[in-house]
């Protein structure tokens, strides 16, 4: 599936790279003990380190090395045991130091892949080109003082990971899908919670176009885009405007833009600055960052199952679809409900059960899996009721919308209401001539051959039963009295 902008000219492939900026799980900064608590009030959570107060002296974060160590793992990269830290000068109001401490020559992680799927069902790998430590700066608030800005110096300081792909991604699928399990993989690892409404996973998205076959030519950054979907649309907007420059003879220009939702087009912010502009140089605070083989060794042996090969598990060990084996990993609290909701059952009717009913029910009432009102434990035991015949499969989807409801075990629902199965033969046999004796003139329609009338003595009949006969018992019966 190639992904091309028609222009006035002939057809453009378009060309994208993904920074992407994420803040590291950790219960203190990078390079101080203050705390990392989202939403604490401004200003609490700063050291004197965070604060760049003369004198101080930054100490690095172990835990920050290691989640950086596990995720480059989880990307598949080299990890490099000896890396560096750069200050990377710049003024801002909400940068004390007036640099951050960043890894520019030297970084932790580098190259390294991720394999993405395809709605068409295909997959693509997405190189990685490196991974390195830095700090966060500070946020300005601009918003408290009609004529004062704020500034809050909680997130100064606070690790994070900046991941940086190859020029490899080709539409704006493709990098939702990069996007998405870059995400997972960061949450399967507990390296990052990928919560992009909160700031803790940004995108800068690096964008040119090109006629096929031909070199690449001019990109523009658009900064800080933070949501998969407004990452998809920035691409889509951002190569259309460079399509139409080149066409009508102009040319692009490198330099930094914004992404306006509201209006789907991205905006110039400012002339691209260069490496050579921030005056990269070691930091003379630090010593370089030596890793022992030992311990990388040791991080590597206790990650968790990543979701390429838990995927690969559940079509193998589950029988699944890749369809479902997918969409059941793409979130680790998902994979864990469906193992638990499957395990010793029919696997199968576990993943349409969660990816059909409880799906819709988590959307319909505005739940997460982790809030779920119906546990893996309480699906996997209606699963049983419906195994063993306590109820059929009709039956099963209203108690199941009890269980929504209530949050009740499905035995206690469908003893409550009186929803046991029906495998009475003569109930089903009075039920069955009932339906017939009302319907005499249908009757006769379907013995003079009109046999999709049979679908309709079965619905009469279930209706007649509430809901609680037998499927294949009311067939039988019907079958026999209508020879
Ligand atoms: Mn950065």
């Amino acid at each position: 599936m190639t992904y091309t902008i028609e222009g006035s000219t002939g057809s453009w492939e378009v060309v994208v790279g993904l920074e992407v900026h994420a803040q590291v799980i950790s219960r203190a900064k990078l390079f101080s003990g203050a705390a990392t608590d989202f939403g604490a009030e401004p200003n609490t959570q700063v050291s004197f380190v965070d604060a760049a107060f003369p004198g101080t002296l930054p100490v690095i974060n172990r835990e920050c090395v290691a989640q950086a160590v596990r995720t480059g793992l989880g990307l598949n990269a080299q990890i490099h045991t000896v890396s560096r830290f750069d200050r990377k000068n710049y003024f801002y109001a909400d940068l004390p130091a007036g640099y951050q401490i960043s890894q520019y020559q030297h970084p932790i992680v580098g190259t390294g892949q991720v394999e993405v799927e395809l709605a068409d069902g295909t997959t693509r790998q997405i190189g990685v080109t490196r991974l390195h430590l830095e700090q966060d700066a500070g946020k300005s608030l601009h918003d408290q003082h009609p004529s004062k800005s704020y500034i809050d110096l909680n997130r100064a300081g606070v690790a994070l990971m900046e991941i940086v792909s190859e020029p490899d991604i080709r539409s704006p699928e493709e990098a939702g899908a990069y996007l998405r399990k870059l995400r997972a993989i960061l949450r399967y690892l507990g390296t990052c919670d990928g919560n992009m409404e909160e700031g803790s996973m940004r995108a800068d998205v690096n964008v040119s176009v090109r006629p096929h076959g031909e070199p690449y030519r001019t990109r523009c950054e658009v900064k800080n885009v933070n949501s998969v979907r407004f990452v998809m649309q920035a691409i889509e907007a951002e190569a259309k405007r460079q399509v139409e420059v080149w066409e009508s003879g102009g040319t692009v220009e490198q330099e930094t833009r914004l992404f306006d939702p509201a209006r789907g087009v991205t905006r110039s912010m400012r002339s691209k600055e260069d490496a050579h502009d921030y005056r990269y140089f070691p930091d003379p605070d630090l010593l370089p960052l030596v890793l022992e083989e030992d311990w990388v060794t040791a991080l590597k042996a206790a990650l968790p199952e990543l979701p390429d090969a838990k995927r690969a598990r559940f079509m193998r060990e589950y029988g699944l679809p890749a369809y479902d084996a997918a969409v059941l990993v793409a979130e680790r609290a998902t994979a864990d409900f469906f193992e638990t909701a499957a395990r010793g059952r029919d696997a199968k009717t576990a993943a349409n059960w969660i990816m059909g009913d409880l799906f819709a029910a988590l959307n319909r009432t505005g739940n997460t899996i982790e809030t779920s009102p119906v546990t893996a434990e309480a699906l996997g035991k209606l699963l049983d009721l419906m195994a063993d015949n306590t109820i059929n499969g009709r039956i099963a989807k209203t108690v199941f919308d009890a269980m929504v409801e209530t949050g009740k075990d499905p035995a206690a629902i469908v003893d409550e209401r009186g929803l046991r199965q029906v495998t009475d033969t003569s109930a089903i046999d009075d039920a069955v001539a009932k339906v017939l004796a009302a319907n005499a003139q249908m009757v006769a329609e379907y013995k003079s051959g009109k046999d999709k009338l049979f679908g309709f003595f079965v619905g009469q009949v279930m209706r007649t039963m509430g809901g609680k006969g037998n499927p294949a018992l009311v067939n039988q019966a019907l079958k026999r009295k209508l020879l």
